[in-house]
Parts: C-alpha cells; structure tokens; sequence
C-alpha cells in the first residue's frame, strides 16, 4: 500500500472555520481528487473507465463533477465498489456572476434532490439550444455538418459542452489547436459565442445546499478578475452560503495557488483540491496530479467529518486488505 503522506511535511498550524477547528496538517493528499469529468459532460472516458484510471493512479478518493450533470455518478459508484476506490457524488455547475461565467463545485450532493436535479434540467435545456445556436453560426460561415459532428463527440444533446465543438473544429481542420478554437471562435464576443442564460450564483449554491453538498467556487484564478474583483466574488459566493474554494488545481499557478489558500484562512472558508481532469480534451492533466494545500487551510473533507490530514484511517487500512467498498460506501 502507498502511504498517505506524499511528501516531506510542511508546517503544522491551527485555524479555525465557522464551527470547525482543527489543526492542520497541510501534506499533499493527491489520493483525494476533488474535480474530474466522465463523457457524461466534455471529458473523454465513460465513467467506469475514469474510475479505473484514478484506482491505477494511486487516488482513493474521487469526485466526478460533470458540468450541470449527475448522470454518470451511478455508473461511476458501481465502478468505485469494483476498483475499492471512494466516490464522491459531486456536480459543476455553470453560473452567471457580474457578467461571468462562473464554476461552481458541488461536493456530497444527493443526486436524486428534486430541487438540483430541477435546476440542472433548466442547465441542460439550455445547453442542448445553445450548441443548435452555435452550429447555425458556424455553418452560416461556410462550414458543414456541424451539429451532427458534434453531437456525435457527446454523450447527449443536451450534454453538448464548447468542448466538444472546439474538438470539432480541430478535427475537421478549422482550427490548429483547441486553444485557436476558443480563440477564433467559441470564446467571449467571438463569431460562434451564444450568451448563456446560467442560473445566478446564489441559485447554484442554494441548489447545492438543497441537495446536502458544500458548494466550492472553483477555479478562482481562472477567471478574467482582478484580484480585487476575485475578492468581491468570493464575498458574494460566501453571502450565498457557499463554504469552499478550490485552492490546488493542475491549471492553478503556484502563486495563484499560495494566494487563493491564504485568502481561504482569511476569510474562513474551507480549502478543495483536484485535477480537473478531462482525459484527451486537456492531455496534459492527470488524475491525482495538483499542487499540495497551503499551510494553514482547512481541506474541505472536513465538512465530512474526515480527518485534516486525509482519509480516515479505516479507510486506508482496508485499502490494504482489499476490503474497501463497504467502508467506501458508508463514507461517501
Ligand atoms: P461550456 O460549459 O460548454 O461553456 O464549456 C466550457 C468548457 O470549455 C470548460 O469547462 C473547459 O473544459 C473548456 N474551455 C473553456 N475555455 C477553454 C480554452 N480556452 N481552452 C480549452 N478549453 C476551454
Ligand atoms: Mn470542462
Ligand atoms: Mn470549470
Ligand atoms: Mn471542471
């Protein structure tokens, strides 16, 4: 069994969060990957076979969190029992925040909560109208078989993520990259862009909250906000009521990474982690690969009632005897 501690131990401290007060043990946990995508949104891999790749990665806890989706959690829960690897019922959820799009991170969602699963329908409605929208537009430029060509790379209709299209446009020779994609194309004011009707970003957290999960603003360094705007965003994520933010991320500078996890202590929210991982879309990120929490944050499985320092030690023994799933279950 590898250990649970991946590297030299930095600096212990204490911090305390709304009710929570613990005292922090900041390792690295990669066997904890907090993000991740399946083909049931814009990643490449079927659920299971996710599953299966974070089990073979050394990750023993996983949340899939597909963009405004909660199909795959069932088949991603039944690999999870198979490979003895934890699985955290989690959710992305696009919103609308100052003329932004925002990704907000469900963690412990139920996924069968009526008021969620209402929402994430509106989500979807809107997503499977969009990528019609964006087909027309770039046929009305000359290109062809654009809808059926996307629709094709996704799961469903309703599923049709700017990935896919962007993937389309690579592929079919409009584009040579992703990034050009997004550049020429499908980002902000460009020729294909349809504006978004996402729900506020006080609607997501409250869906969240509906569902029993803890809402983690994701990603903050990845938006095009000044640190002073950052600030302003995560003082109206937290009024909403949400309790994270993701802090270590494989996309997250080390600087960004320092900062975002000091703003987490100053401002009483608890600190998530993960890869992000989307298979083939962005080969360059692996499952369980992200820069260790900061010193001094609050890791957001505490909200679960596990220990600072990582999984629970059952847990990490029974890894070891192979008995895992039903002490997997009872957690997650
Ligand atoms: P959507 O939710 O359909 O608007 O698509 C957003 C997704 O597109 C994000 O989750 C990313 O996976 C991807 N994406 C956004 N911007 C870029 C970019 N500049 N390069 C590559 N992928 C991007
Ligand atoms: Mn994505
Ligand atoms: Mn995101
Ligand atoms: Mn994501």
């Amino acid at each position: 069994m590898s250990s649970l501690r991946a590297g030299p131990r930095q600096q212990s401290g204490s911090v305390k969060v709304g009710h929570l007060k613990a005292v922090v043990e900041p390792d690295a946990m990669p066997e904890i990957d907090l993000h991740s995508h399946s083909r049931y949104s814009d990643g490449s891999l079927a659920p299971a076979d996710l599953v299966a790749l974070a089990a073979r990665a050394g990750v023993k806890a996983l949340a899939l969190t597909d963009h405004d989706a909660v199909a795959g959690l069932t088949e991603a829960r039944a690999a999870a029992a198979v490979h003895g690897l934890c699985l955290i019922n989690g959710v992305e959820i696009s919103a609308a925040w100052n003329g932004h799009n925002i990704h907000v991170v469900g963690l412990q969602v139920d996924p069968e909560n009526p008021i969620l699963r209402d929402g994430l329908a509106r989500q979807a409605g809107a997503r499977a109208l969009r990528a019609r929208h964006m087909a027309d537009k770039l046929e009305a430029l000359g290109m062809t078989g654009v809808y059926d060509g996307v629709l094709a790379l996704a799961q469903s209709p309703d599923a049709i993520s700017r990935t896919h299209f962007s993937q389309w446009l690579f592929a079919n020779g409009h584009v040579s990259s992703i990034q050009q994609a997004f550049d020429r194309y499908l980002g902000p004011r460009k020729p294909a862009s349809v504006p978004m009707p996402w729900a506020s970003l006080e609607d997501t957290v409250s869906w969240i909250r509906a569902a029993g999960g803890v809402a983690v603003l994701a990603h903050p360094g990845r938006y095009p906000l000044t640190r002073t705007k950052m600030r302003g965003l995560i003082a109206a994520f937290r009024q909403a009521g949400g309790e994270a933010i993701e802090v270590a991320t494989a996309t997250e500078k080390p600087d960004m990474v320092q900062y975002l996890g000091r703003l987490s202590v100053e401002l009483g929210l608890l600190a998530s982690q993960g890869s992000d991982y989307h298979g083939t879309p962005a080969p360059w990120i692996a499952l369980g690969n992200f820069p260790r929490l900061p010193a001094g944050c609050t890791p957001v499985w505490t909200a679960w009632g596990w220990p600072v320092d990582g999984l629970p030690a059952c847990m990490a023994t029974d890894v070891a005897t192979g008995s895992v799933p039903v002490v997997a279950e009872a957690l997650s």
